[in-house]
């Protein structure tokens, strides 16, 4: 039997409600692992004993016969989810310390599923951040090489998962956030459909684009946590859309029409943008995602060249989007209802400006002035207006070629994960990287990272789909297809000892 670490999301559940194990079981076995590998950053704050005290509920409740999905798993949340019982930074000096008197609608939905967790996972300050090189708290190393970044803002969430940590992890996608750190990390992740999962308890950053979603090993994995994290919230998200629940694991098994046992994916139009195979694709990165689709042909599938023209746009259309509303959902740390208040100030506008200097890393003070740049009088209509309507002909784009295609895939991002330090003092650089993740955003469509290979320094290469509205069902037929086919969603990082992350 493979070990307790390796299981996942699914298999976890699988083996709680066959009792071959317990809760606490797999709990100590976890926490064991978690305090193991503490140098590699992944949790902000970890809280074993809740953990454990789940764990005997959970156990007391499958002694019982009761049959929840999530019952007694062990999951832990990206720290910008607010959480009841444990604290809250969004990965900022900002919030250190924060309690909130609610959990976020994603964290109590998973709980009524029976989830446990583990405690809060590291990430990127306000989940501003490609690298998880911008937490007030530390790095998070990535697991296959703790000498590069783990991705971000997702960092702790990926490096948590791909390290057998928990079985897997809540993330935010506002402009790749999820899909990139799973590709760096070679897991599995989806970010839905814009407004598919509540944003009530999400410490916000972009709220047009924010995005909850699961992490985990693999299709089936998601399939199972998206399941219970989806759903209406019309009280608190006017944004939640307010559609009927799927039973995302039923899609994993329902057969295409036509479709045979060894072509799963038999007349599935696979769209292949153009804008995404360019000069800026890494040699390494383009290799493992062609064998990847080479893959899907086999399995059925017929690639469509099509064309995504205004995927170079997407980066300063989000660049001057997402600082925008930054600026804005920000304004309301002063240091009077929230977070950090400086010690000594001579007034009002002294305190704001010391607690707010004082509370924010640079990343996030970076944002908030080219969001209010971009909002202010003389520059709305140049910047904001203009990045607004590009918005709208970038999610058009999309929509004509979802005539020609059923998915669009591509690679998730240009390269494998740089080494720590490498882009750290420069934005532009780590701006440019999310070229392949931000249009999906900006249109607010379904986008999913599966694990397709490695490419160099024998780094996880991700595989990038992208469904239209309300498709996730489509997006983790595909993966889960895939998955069944290859097994790099299994491999994990062979050379982890604790020494190498301490
Ligand atoms: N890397 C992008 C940024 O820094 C996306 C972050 C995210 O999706 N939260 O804004």
């Amino acid at each position: 039997m493979s070990a307790i670490h390796e299981w996942g999301v699914a298999e976890t559940a699988r083996q709680l409600a066959s009792k071959q194990v317990s809760s606490t079981e797999v709990t100590q076995a976890l926490i064991q692992r978690c305090e193991a590998y503490q140098g590699m950053g992944a949790f902000v704050h970890f809280a074993p004993e809740l953990a454990l005290q789940s764990a005997k509920e959970a156990d007391v409740r499958l002694g019982a016969g009761e049959r929840a999905a999530l019952l007694g798993v062990p999951l832990a949340h990206k720290d910008v989810f607010v959480t009841k019982t444990m604290p809250t930074t969004a990965g900022s000096r900002m919030l250190a310390g924060y309690k909130s008197p609610f959990n976020a609608t994603v964290v109590q939905r998973l709980m009524d599923a029976g989830a446990i967790s583990l405690g809060k996972l590291n990430c990127d300050e306000f989940a501003m951040g490609s690298g998880n090189e911008n937490s007030a708290y530390s790095l998070v190393k990535n697991p296959w090489d703790t000498s590069r970044v783990p991705g971000g803002s997702s960092g702790g969430s990926a490096a948590a998962v791909a390290a057998g940590l928990v079985a897997g992890a809540t993330g935010t996608d506002t402009g790749g956030s999820i899909r990139q750190p799973a590709s760096f990390c070679g897991i599995t992740g989806i970010k839905p459909t814009y407004g598919l999962c509540s944003r009530f308890g999400m410490v916000a950053f972009a709220s047009s684009l924010d995005q909850a979603g699961p992490m985990a090993k693999s299709a089936e994995d998601c399939a199972v946590m998206l399941s219970h994290m989806t759903g209406p919230d019309l009280d608190h998200d006017s944004t939640s859309l307010d559609v009927a629940k799927v039973d995302y694991v039923a899609a994993l098994h329902q057969p295409r029409l036509g479709a045979t046992a060894d072509k799963p994916l038999l007349g599935l139009r696979v769209g292949l943008p153009s804008e995404f195979f360019g000069a800026g694709l890494s040699v390494d990165v383009n290799a493992a995602v062609q064998v990847a689709l080479k893959q899907l042909t086999d399995m059925g599938a017929t690639l469509v060249d099509i064309s995504l023209p205004r995927t170079e746009l997407s980066i300063p259309v989000y660049y001057i989007i997402a600082p925008a509303e930054a600026s804005s959902n920000l304004s309301r740390f002063d240091g009077v209802r929230y977070g950090h208040r400086a010690k000594d100030y001579d007034d009002l506008g002294d305190m704001y400006q010391r607690s707010r200097s004082e509370g924010f890393g640079p990343e996030v003070q970076r944002r908030i002035l080219i969001g209010a740049y971009v909002l202010s009088h003389g520059y709305y209509d140049a910047y904001y207006v203009k990045a607004q309507k590009i918005r709208r002909l970038i999610a058009q784009d999309f929509q004509a070629a979802f005539q020609q295609c059923d998915v669009i895939a591509g690679p998730v991002a240009p390269t494998v994960a740089w080494g720590i330090g490498e882009k750290s003092n420069d934005p532009v650089a780590n701006y440019l990287a999310d070229i392949f993740t931000l249009s999906t955003s900006l249109a607010g469509l379904p986008g999913m990272s599966v694990p397709a290979g490695f490419g160099a320094g024998a780094m996880p290469v991700g595989l990038q789909l992208v469904g239209n509205y309300l498709n996730e069902s489509a997006l983790l037929h595909t993966a889960h297809s895939f998955q069944q086919a290859t097994d790099w969603h299994r491999r994990s990082p062979s050379l982890l000892t604790p020494g190498a992350a301490a």
